[in-house]
């Protein structure tokens, strides 16, 4: 599909966001570039753009006929997707199943210890700030979300990690962590963004070889070969 710069509504780290057909859409397109520690390390990744785009509708369409409710209305081509358009709400939430990433540094835990239960942490959208953790009196003295919306926003988050889960056990792969965004649209809350291996940390569940956007962050190994394997597991079940 060919764009004008003046379809451009915003851009992002890793996608644009440009006019939709009309008032009720917006078009995603997925880039290639990488970035980490909140875009202090960004490099590009011809292909990435593809295998995230394919990834996240592959997963969105599923959620989808699990009864959850996204943003998703259409692949348009490659690298971009028809999505309702939503007022995104500035706090992401994050799911551990096993403990990584930011979690293992703050608290003082290996990485791959098991947890006891399933982590829930919000976290303000903002880079400049380095999207701290907020917690539910913070999120609504901001006037960011309101208790109804955070709760049902959790509930959401929940209920996706026990079909992201099992989707991916199916593939070999153990979901970890990830991170979820969600928008507000027609009086509903509507899971919002991607769910891709830069939003995700996937392991192979035998070797636990990572697969996803920590390759990125370590220098560690060929971060296509691992989301280009994602994908090929994920059509595979
Ligand atoms: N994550 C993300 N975007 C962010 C922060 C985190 O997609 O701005 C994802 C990250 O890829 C991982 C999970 O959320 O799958 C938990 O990330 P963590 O808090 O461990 O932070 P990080 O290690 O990325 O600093």
């Amino acid at each position: 599909m060919s764009y004008t710069k003046d379809d451009i509504l915003r851009e992002g780290k890793t996608k644009i966001i440009r006019c939709g057909p009309d008032e009720e859409s917006l078009i995603m397109c997925y880039k290639d570039t990488a970035t980490a520690f909140d875009g202090a390390k960004k490099e590009d990744l011809a292909g990435k753009g593809k295998l995230n785009a394919a990834i996240s509708h592959k997963i969105y369409t599923y959620l989808a006929r699990h009864g959850i409710e996204t943003h998703l209305i259409g692949v348009i081509d490659d690298t971009s997707a028809l999505v309702k358009k939503a007022e995104i709400i500035m706090v992401e939430v994050i799911i551990r199943n096993v403990a990584a990433g930011s979690f293992s540094k703050r608290y003082g835990v290996a990485e791959g210890t098991a947890l006891n239960n399933t982590v829930i942490e919000f976290s303000l959208k903002n880079d400049d700030l380095g999207d701290p953790m907020i917690n539910e009196s913070q999120i609504t003295a901001l006037g960011l979300a309101t208790l109804e919306e955070l709760a049902e926003m959790a509930g959401q988050a929940l209920r996706i990690n026990e079909l992201l889960s099992r989707l991916f056990a199916q593939a070999g792969i153990k979901l970890v962590d990830f991170k979820l965004e969600f928008g507000r649209s027609s009086g509903k809350i509507l899971l919002c963004d991607e769910i891709s291996p830069d939003s995700c940390r996937l392991w192979d569940m035998k070797t636990h070889e990572k697969l996803d956007k920590d390759r990125f962050r370590g220098d560690s190994g060929n971060v296509l070969d691992g989301y280009q394997d994602v994908l090929g597991r994920l059509k595979n079940v």
